[in-house]
């Protein structure tokens, strides 16, 4: 009976033994950053490791084509600049995610327009994306959130009837597979970051697929993130015939990314063995709905997010991820803060100081209360940190902590 009694008020606490944990970076890290130096540039063009990261990732993702950028907000960028997405466009996407997926649509003067999401996956579905198009709608980009699919044949069927590019943001969905086939390579193309929080690190940098296999799609994305110079073999066409930002990958990011590449597949199937032990270790404690998992979609969890069913709990969702810390389990209580569109960036329709364009063009709504699952989603949601470094102990008492605290809650 003792052993019930939340850590909380006193009782024992669940875990004991310090969580997992290891080296991300090392010797070959270091070899390649010398090699960067020794070759006496550091630019992406003149050296060899961009160039090599490239290759790798072209050759572990199977596409033709890929550019290397210097975060994933900027390859999300470069992905609708090369889509052609301007003014006015309306670009539909998640209100959960970073805020990196709508920078680059409001840096393109277009329109960003939130969709509801399936409550217990948080990923957006055909169905939620269609009643959002109107005669304006361009894009979409699908959010693979924590590493777990959308369901992507019924989307792309959509973007076809209704003509529409589709960028896939696989920031947090390293090697993540929707029916057997990896997000990143599904739409139209696929955007990726290397900041220091995701499976990979270089510091800052990001990636885009260029999934058409098409030359001239090619050098459009790469002319895009280059200032619009137009790089080949030996020559460069200076041309500048619309707007471009300088979003470079340096030889140092291209050194490290080299390195952490050859890790990747360890990261992701250790995250998924330890994510898919957890789902499966709380599937069926009452007031706990599990994260879904896309069916035959393969999740590379880059976090875990369970939500309350605070229905069947006596406490709040603060009570209850202060007793899941206070068993020794680091928790967040949600994800980020609030809906995108609730941000004042949207409430002000504010996307460049004292402007209201591009809001301006038309009329959007932006009001609380328009993705109510999303926003439930947020206020219900316990997330768990997994890492590669984890024990199965560690899951373990994972799944003891929150059975405990949960039964404690339960009505
Ligand atoms: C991290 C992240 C981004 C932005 O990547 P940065 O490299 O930080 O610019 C975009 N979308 C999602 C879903 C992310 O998790």
């Amino acid at each position: 009976m003792g052993d019930n009694i939340l850590a909380l008020h006193g009782g024992p606490k669940v875990k004991m033994t310090p969580f997992g944990t290891g080296k991300r970076f090392g010797s070959d890290e270091a070899k390649e950053l010398l090699e960067a130096l020794e070759q006496n540039t550091l630019f992406y063009h003149f050296g060899s490791k961009v160039k090599q990261f490239l290759q790798d990732f072209n050759d572990l993702y199977n596409v033709k084509y890929s550019v290397a950028t210097s975060s994933g907000t900027a390859a999300l960028h470069v992905a609708l600049g090369a889509a052609g997405i301007s003014v006015g466009d309306e670009v539909i996407t998640s209100p959960i995610t970073d805020q990196g997926t709508v920078v680059g649509i409001l840096y393109q003067n277009a329109i960003p327009i939130f969709t509801d999401l399936d409550p217990y996956s948080y990923t957006m579905s055909a169905e939620s994306i269609e009643e959002k198009i109107t005669a304006k709608t361009k894009a979409i980009i699908v959010v693979h959130l924590a590493g777990n699919p959308c369901d992507m044949d019924p989307i792309m069927k959509l973007a076809k009837k209704y003509n529409l590019r589709v960028i896939e943001d696989c920031a947090q969905s390293y090697l993540t597979t929707y029916k057997g086939q990896l997000t990143g390579t599904i739409g139209h193309y696929g955007c990726f970051s290397t900041n220091d929080f995701k499976h990979i690190s270089t510091g800052d940098g990001g990636m885009v697929t260029v999934n058409s296999g098409d030359e001239t799609d090619y050098f459009t994305t790469h002319a895009f993130a280059d200032k619009n110079y137009r790089r080949q073999e030996d020559t460069v066409m200076k041309d500048l015939e619309y707007l471009a930002p300088n979003y470079r990958m340096t030889e140092l990011q291209g050194a490290v990314g080299i390195a952490q590449l050859k890790k990747l597949n360890w990261i992701c199937t250790r995250r998924n063995e330890l994510g898919g032990r957890l789902q499966q270790g709380i599937a069926t404690i009452k007031g706990i709905n599990p994260m879904k998992i896309t069916g035959e979609g393969w999740c590379s969890y880059w976090f875990y997010m369970l939500t309350l069913n605070l229905e069947q709990l006596t406490c709040t969702r603060e009570e209850f991820s202060e007793a899941l810390a206070a068993e020794g389990i680091p928790n967040q209580p949600g994800y980020i803060p609030k809906v995108l569109y609730a941000q004042p960036i949207f409430q002000k329709e504010q996307a460049y100081l004292n402007s209201h364009y591009p809001f301006n063009l038309g009329s959007y709504d932006y009001s609380i209360g328009s993705c109510p699952n999303a926003e439930n989603i947020l206020e219900t949601a316990i997330r768990l940190n997994i890492s590669e470094f984890y024990t199965d102990q560690d899951i373990e008492d994972m799944i003891i902590a929150i059975s405990k605290v949960a039964s404690y809650y339960s009505k």
